[in-house]
Formats: structure tokens, sequence, C-alpha cells
């Protein structure tokens, strides 16, 4: 729920409120406005008696949260976040491209990459470390090294990092790293793993599941930020339909139906979201175009031998002119990359 002060309350008003929430057993989210202030208030309901908040001084009104995500929602927080990345914004007016391989497979290509998707303006370099691979004989990543590679790839180029967590045995190691931890598809209802990254300081990137709903997609962000980490980034990387001429099936709307519902960052991966190399500019385009804050792509010097997800990689070629066009569009909607 949320507990509305009027406007006007005193700094001494508003700590009794919160303090007495605290003594009920919610956590509290104070958030304060330029007239007035709310208070958050995250628990179980059927421990308070409305009418004890209601009396208190400064309190004006107490509005439910309907929604079964509350953190996350628009309800509580009006407006957009905007999540800091060591100075990077995601969130705000800039579109944040994060680009990289699928899998991290050398040092030296590596650094190759990063520093041609900086030279076409990516600000984040993504690379898979630990993969989640639908095959237990594919290649499942060069783990703690591949993180040093990423490490010496940012010493390079000053790119930010994003990396993939797969199991809570893994996330301090993988913290110690990245600068943003990425919750993969397969794992976005992995409730032991968010509780575990929530725990954290840094930024989640937390894909949509193959089959997830966008509730249940909140709900997933939901179970971070309760455990006090609230520096969620969503990412719509397609889910899994009837259709078969792609990957999977990208849902660009999901992009307005977040805005609407949720004040966290949303970012597209039409990688992974088409599974195609041809159908990646258009999908990126649409995105931002759909008012998507960020792209992640997978750049590959020579896709077809790449060790993972070859198939939908660009080139830095074609990854500069996908750049190129996508700033285009980003003008068009008030918005620069
Ligand atoms: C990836 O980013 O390489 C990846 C495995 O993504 P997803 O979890 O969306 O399949
Ligand atoms: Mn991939």
């Amino acid at each position: 729920m949320i507990v509305v002060l009027r406007e006007g309350a005193t700094k001494e008003q508003i700590k009794k409120v919160e303090h007495k929430l605290l003594e009920l057993g919610f956590k509290t989210h104070p958030i304060y406005g330029e007239f007035k202030t709310v208070i958050g208030a995250i628990g179980d309901k059927r421990n308070i008696n409305k009418n004890l908040i209601l009396s208190m001084e400064g309190v004006e009104e107490i509005v439910p949260i309907m929604l079964p995500y509350k953190l996350a929602s628009r309800e509580l927080y009006k407006n957009p976040t905007v999540i800091d990345v060591g100075g990077v914004k995601i969130g705000g007016d800039e579109i944040v491209v994060m680009a990289g391989p699928c899998a991290i497979e050398g040092e030296a290509e590596f650094i190759e990459v990063a520093q041609a998707v900086k030279k076409s303006g990516a600000k984040i370099l993504r690379g898979g470390a630990y993969k989640p691979r639908s095959s237990p004989y594919s290649f499942q990543g060069l783990e703690e090294e591949g993180l040093k590679i990423m490490s010496a790839a940012r010493a390079a180029t000053g790119l930010k990092l994003v990396t993939e967590v797969v199991d809570t045995r893994d996330v301090e190691i993988v913290d110690q790293y990245t600068d943003i931890l990425q919750i993969g598809a397969r794992n976005m209802q992995n409730f032991r793993l968010l509780k575990e990254v929530g725990n954290g300081k840094k930024p989640v990137l937390l894909k949509r599941g193959l089959a997830a709903t966008i509730t249940e997609w909140l709900m997933a962000a939901e179970y971070i930020m309760s455990e006090g980490n609230e520096k969620v980034i969503l990412c719509e990387r397609g889910i899994r339909t009837y259709e078969t001429s792609t990957r999977n099936t990208m849902d660009i709307s999901a992009i307005p139906v977040i805005k609407g519902a949720s004040h966290l960052p949303i970012v597209a991966d039409p990688s992974h979201g088409t599974g195609h190399t041809k159908y990646v500019p258009s999908m990126a385009r649409a995105a931002v175009a759909a008012g998507a804050d960020g792209l992640i792509v997978e750049v590959h010097q020579d896709p077809p031998n790449a060790m993972s997800d070859g198939e939908q990689s660009l080139t830095p070629a074609e990854f500069d002119r996908v750049m190129k066009e996508v700033s285009k569009i980003a003008q068009a909607v008030g918005r620069s990359i």
C-alpha cells in the first residue's frame, strides 16, 4: 500500500509514520516528491489497523497497490527509473547499446570486438563466461577465465560489462568482475538466484523467460527488488510461440506494455528475439521506435565460426550500420544514442 502524506507534512511527522510502519513489520520505501511525500509500505496488510496510520499527524490517505508486483509497479514510482552503471545511464533520454559476442572465446578476439563495438557507439560490452546451453555437449563457457578476459577488455576500452550468472554459487565471483549481472531467460523464475542477486548492489539485467507473461516477468523483478536491490533492467528477448520462422517471437508490444505497468527501464535483444542475423537490424529499429531504453546485440568477427549463436550474430561492420540506422530512429522519437 501507499501512505500519502499531506503537502507540508514535516520531516518529523514523516519519520514517525515510517517508524510505525516498520514497527508493524512493513518494509518502507519513502519517495520524496516536489510537493508531497509518499511511503510505499510492502508487507502483510493483515497486520495493520489502517485507522491507526490514518490518524497519525501528516497522513492524508492510504492507497492500496492493486497489482501483484509492488516495487516494480508504476503505481508506486510514477517517474521512470534511471539506472546509473558507472556513469552510463539506462532509462534516460539516451539509448544505451550493449554489444559483444554470445560467448567469450579468447582474449585477443574479445578485445578486438570490444574495440569495434565501442567505435560504433556501444557503451556496454556483453559476453558470456557461463553459458546456459540447450545441449550439455555444447561449449559451456570459459567461466572465471572468461571473467578475467572481460576485465581486461574493460581496462582496454573503458566499456562497462554485462555477463550472465547461471547459478547461486557463482554470484559472488561474477559480481566481483562485472558491472551488470545478467539473469538469462532460462533462469527468470529461478527464485533462489533472483534473491541472491537481489542481495547484491550491482544492477541486474533480467531477461524475459522463454514463455513468461509480462506479469510473471515483473514478479521476477519484484523478487530481486524485494531483497533490496531495486536496480533492475528488463530485457525483452522474444518468447516461445507456435511460429518457427524465427527462433523466438520478438514481442515488441511488451515494450509499451512494460512502460505503462512499470517504472523500470527496458532494453531489447533482437539477436535472441529473432535468431537470424538478417532480422536483427529491423527489430533493433522497431524496438527503439517502440520506446526501448536500449539494445543488447550479439556481435562476432566471424559469425559462421562462432562457438555460440553465430547464426544470429552481426559482424562489426553490420553492427556499425545498425547503429547508424538506430540513431536516426532514436532522433525521430526524441532520444539520442
Ligand atoms: C545470451 O544472452 O547469450 C542468452 C543466453 O540469452 P537468453 O537467456 O535470452 O537466451
Ligand atoms: Mn546468445
